[in-house]
């Protein structure tokens, strides 16, 4: 079955209740159990069955087994929010003391959760490029964990996952990625080697821009120590499965962060045009990006431009395709400020894999808490700006940007 086909027909699809094309929103709190002992059975994680939302939910269910199916993982787990989904991977795995070598051209909601985790103990060092040269480096006895997103938003540095999770089993630490970007219709990074997988479905994954979640993918690939992975340690009777396990059964359910039903079902429904929309979405920004690479004084970001140095890694990876994010550099701040003002079409708001395109100046907005050498490390300047391109005409889109462009050279 290839992708389109699996988005519609996958296994999982099959176990939807009543035969149902999508699955029913199953909007309620908690479930009713016939005696006290199937209960027990239940709680104990003795018996599959549903008992409370918080800890297990018939429609997030049906939404993580189509994640899991999609991503090829033995286990997702459904989140309020990508944030938490990225929080809850990290603090299943990690303790005071360890250290996580992460790139550094991150989301920055995810660079502001590290300088959190500082609090509990647990250092991310940063490198400018997550490639097994310059991590290399930085690998002592408390590295845990290696961290990237696999196009980074907004940096937009490809990585290669396969070149990288050798390195990281060489040394025997497992390789966490944001796949928020790529979607697993770009590429399925488990199948490359990485282990974890999280995802912000807020974007690409529910498309349609309605509703907040995360997902964490566990490809059960990882032989952990548990000497080394202290956090896992109750969990060692389990062996690769223990990550999982302890997710599900305690970090997950211990610290609340649940994805509603509704949200699960709109995901669900959103995620079944997937490969359509990111076939339209990819072809969109590709063609933007050389439009305005055409254009005196704009410096286009975009993983196929020629002189990208991603371009070969991201061809090969993504067979072909690019991605729906590009970013431009328009010359000064105040430039950048005018041609977002004078948009037409294209939406000024803080999200990426919506159906619309949207622009943001990341500097003022996503990247305020980041100092200087931070947001440059990220891609970030004074006069960037983000572009998550929809599902518009092309042409349409150009001609919007062009002349904001045109405008913004020539203020009156
Ligand atoms: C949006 C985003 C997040 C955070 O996801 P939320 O659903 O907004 O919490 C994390 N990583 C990347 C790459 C994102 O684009």
């Amino acid at each position: 079955m290839k992708f389109n086909t699996m988005l519609l027909h996958g296994a999982s699809v099959k176990q939807y209740p009543y035969n149902a094309t999508i699955p029913p929103i199953s909007q309620v709190t908690a479930f009713r159990f016939d005696s006290a002992e199937e209960q027990e059975k239940v709680f104990a994680h003795k018996a599959s069955g549903y008992a409370y939302t918080r800890v297990g939910n018939p429609t997030v269910a049906a939404f993580e087994q189509r994640i899991n199916e999609l991503e090829g993982g033995n286990a997702a787990i459904a989140c309020s929010s990508g944030m938490s989904a990225i929080t809850l991977a990290m603090l299943n795995m990690l303790s005071s003391g360890d250290e996580v070598i992460a790139g550094s051209g991150l989301y920055g909601g995810t660079i502001d959760l590290f300088r959190d985790l500082e609090n509990f103990g647990i250092q991310v060092r940063y490198v400018r490029h997550v490639s097994p040269a310059e991590i290399e480096p930085l690998i002592s006895d408390r590295t845990k964990l290696i961290y990237s997103e696999v196009i980074g938003n907004p940096g937009l540095d490809v990585l290669d996952i396969r070149a990288v999770s050798d390195l990281a089993h060489a040394r025997e630490i497992p390789l966490m990625v944001d796949a928020t970007t790529a979607t697993p219709y770009l590429v399925r990074p488990l199948k490359l080697g990485a282990d974890i997988v999280v995802h912000s479905s807020s974007k690409y994954i529910n498309g349609g821009g309605n509703s907040v979640s995360g997902v964490i993918v566990d490809g059960a690939s990882f032989r952990w120590d548990f000497e080394r992975y202290r956090a896992l340690r109750d969990f060692s009777r389990y062996g690769p499965l223990a990550y999982t396990i302890r997710l599900r059964t305690d970090t997950w359910e211990n610290m609340g962060s649940c994805l509603s039903p509704f949200n699960a079902f709109m995901n669900i429904t959103g995620l079944e045009t997937l490969g359509l929309r990111m076939d339209r979405i990819c072809s969109n920004a590709e063609k933007i990006a050389a439009a305005l690479s055409e254009l005196p004084g704009i410096t286009v970001n975009y993983p196929l431009l020629p002189e990208n140095p991603y371009r070969e890694l991201a061809l090969r990876q993504f067979e072909g395709r690019g991605g729906g994010i590009l970013t431009f550099r328009a010359g000064s701040r105040e430039k950048a400020f005018r041609i977002l003002n004078h948009l037409q079409y294209i939406v000024k708001a803080s999200n990426i894999g919506d159906i619309r395109t949207l622009a943001i100046h990341p500097a003022s907005t996503l990247y305020r808490n980041s100092d200087e050498e931070r947001r440059v490390a990220a891609g970030v300047y004074e006069d960037t700006i983000r572009i998550s391109t929809g599902i518009e005409d092309a042409e349409d889109l150009i001609e919007d940007l062009t002349d904001a462009i045109e405008a913004a050279d020539n203020p009156d």
